[in-house]
């Protein structure tokens, strides 16, 4: 219950006065979270077909409670659970609710995968439900309270990814092949364009395999991949990733000028720093705009899906 007293209060006050308003960001988390899950939901099933990697269309945030500390987790009917549902999604229409146990998927008992055991089970449940083979129906045993069902459910594929907003109230948008993640702190400071746009740039280097390609070339990461070939091949994945961004925007039904308007915005500006200036960059996106992004969608970027299976040279 407090969850949602708490969930209903972070919608009145709004983003804009979170500091004002007295609401701490731990509060206003669940928000965050809700909206970037949507946007990003939007995003990655209407680009389902150019992802060579794909994971069930539940519209669904999973949680475990070994992600908190002390006692601090919320009301899960189980270990793994579902920690925010979008209203009228998959998961909603087979009666799945926040806050819902998820026990086994196909059968399978929620259990730690090799290779990420020192990760939250949250993360072997994700892979698990990925792994499900695309046109046949998912199982999944869900707890509610004391009681048990199974539901049976055909979901649409959709790009795979596991998002989450950081409790972290720095500017940091992150992914790592596997995981995006976006901070509280930038999700609370971008309107819903531009955090559409950061989601569009993180998804796009997952959806040209830029970390297994970059670890492919030896090319390091941050600081020390800053000088000389690193430099060169960490800067192809940007501009890459930036224009693969407009695409999965406009495929998604959303202005691809977010895109370009996130790095002439005071916001963007302030977290280009590190990757070539924010000006380059809206450049760059205005001129794949033009140049690829009129009639009508699918937008497909031939040239750049075929980067993907080639290494960065
Ligand atoms: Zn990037």
């Amino acid at each position: 219950m407090k969850r949602i007293i708490i969930a209903l209060f972070a919608l009145v006050a709004g983003a804009s006065s979170v500091a004002a308003g007295g609401l701490s960001p731990a509060d206003d988390l669940p928000k965050q979270d809700l909206r970037l899950l949507q946007i990003s939901n939007a995003i990655m099933a209407a680009n389902a077909s150019l992802c060579d990697r794909t994971m069930p269309d539940l519209g669904v945030a999973l949680q475990s409670t070994d992600q908190y500390s002390g006692g601090g987790a919320p009301p899960f009917a189980a270990p793994v659970a579902f920690a925010e549902v979008i209203p009228g999604s998959a998961a909603a229409r087979a009666g799945i609710a926040r806050d819902d146990g998820l026990i086994a998927i196909d059968g399978k008992a929620i259990a730690k995968r090799p290779g990420l055991e020192r990760a939250p089970l949250r993360d072997s449940a994700f892979a698990m439900l990925a792994d499900h083979p695309a046109g046949t129906p998912l199982v999944l045993d869900i707890a509610r309270g004391t009681e048990r069902r199974e539901v049976s459910l055909q979901a649409r594929p959709e790009c795979r990814a596991l998002v989450e907003v950081l409790a972290d109230d720095g500017n940091t948008a992150h992914s790592d092949g596997r995981v995006i993640q976006i901070s509280y702190g930038l999700a609370s400071r971008a309107d819903d364009r531009q955090l559409a746009a950061m989601f569009a740039h993180e998804l796009g280097h997952l959806v040209l395999h830029h970390r297994d390609r970059l670890s492919a070339a030896g090319v390091k990461k941050g600081l020390l991949g800053s000088l000389g070939r690193d430099r060169r091949l960490n800067l192809q994945a940007e501009a890459e990733a930036d224009r693969m961004s407009v695409y999965l925007l406009a495929n998604a039904g959303i202005d691809p000028r977010a895109g370009p308007g996130l790095w002439r915005s005071p916001l963007g500006r302030r977290i280009s720093s590190g990757h070539q200036s924010g000006a380059d960059r809206a450049k760059l996106m205005d001129a794949e705009i033009a140049a690829h992004l009129t009639g009508p969608p699918p937008y497909v970027p031939t040239d750049l899906l075929a980067q993907r299976t080639q290494p960065m040279r």
